[in-house]
């Protein structure tokens, strides 16, 4: 096939234990679904709060190098468990989700939080704080048959050596099993969608130099740094 310029080479995510990559699709991300962030974001808590957002699937990165993005004074960390969808569906019953999911990821969900917060207050979309280059830091993906689901189990994230977010799954006000229920109610979930599940409290600005260490219990490590 002929193109006027080289086509865009397809996003992979490299998948725990195997020689295999992951073909990623489109990348939906969860807001407000946890009440300790919804409170520290000034607004009020509740399962009617949860929304939806996506980043481009290119926003990825995998070295863990992060440029510091144009266009903002206020780039802030996101610490987030990441599901990878491995069978499509639409209309999915939440008993049947998880059936779905091919295995989870630590994700970074990097925000230009002044960009989003100024959309946010004259109701303009989020996708110039949320979709920009670089925003989507990403493990490799551990298959569910080694690491299982997650209705619980801990994420923190430190920055610099310093804890800055800390907590449990157990406090998801939209749990797994429905966040991929509801999608699929609105999208027609493909084989490669990645799910960012939303943050927990504690977000901050971060600033070249800084180095971010997200970890989530049977899942390892994802080390990020900020570059200028
Ligand atoms: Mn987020």
């Amino acid at each position: 096939m002929l193109h006027p310029f080289p086509a865009p080479a397809p996003v992979t995510v490299p998948i725990v234990g195997s020689d295999q990559h992951f073909p990623v699709h489109r990348i939906y991300c969860v807001g407000k679904n946890y009440a300790a962030h919804i409170k520290e974001m000034g607004a009020r808590p509740g399962r009617d709060a949860v929304c939806f957002f996506l980043k481009p699937n290119d926003a990825i990165v995998l070295d863990g190098r992060v440029p510091y993005p144009p266009g903002t004074n206020n780039l802030h960390y996101e610490g987030e468990l990441v599901m990878a969808i491995g069978k499509g569906g639409r209309n999915i019953a939440p008993a049947e989700a998880l059936d779905h999911v091919f295995g989870y990821a630590l994700g970074l969900d990097m925000t230009r939080r002044d960009l989003q917060t100024a959309a946010g207050q004259v109701g303009h979309p989020w996708d110039t704080g949320k979709a920009f280059d670089y925003s989507a830091p990403l493990s490799p993906i551990t298959p569910v048959a080694q690491c299982g689901h997650f209705a619980s189990g801990r994420l923190q994230l430190t920055v610099n050596g310093q804890v800055r977010q800390d907590a449990d799954f157990s406090d998801l006000l939209w749990k797994t099993q429905e966040i991929v229920s509801e999608l699929s109610r609105l999208f027609l979930l493909q084989p490669g969608d990645l799910i960012f599940t939303g943050t927990p409290a504690g977000v901050g600005p971060v600033v070249p130099g800084d180095r971010i260490v997200l970890s989530i219990d049977r899942l390892g490590e994802l080390h990020a740094v900020i570059t200028a």
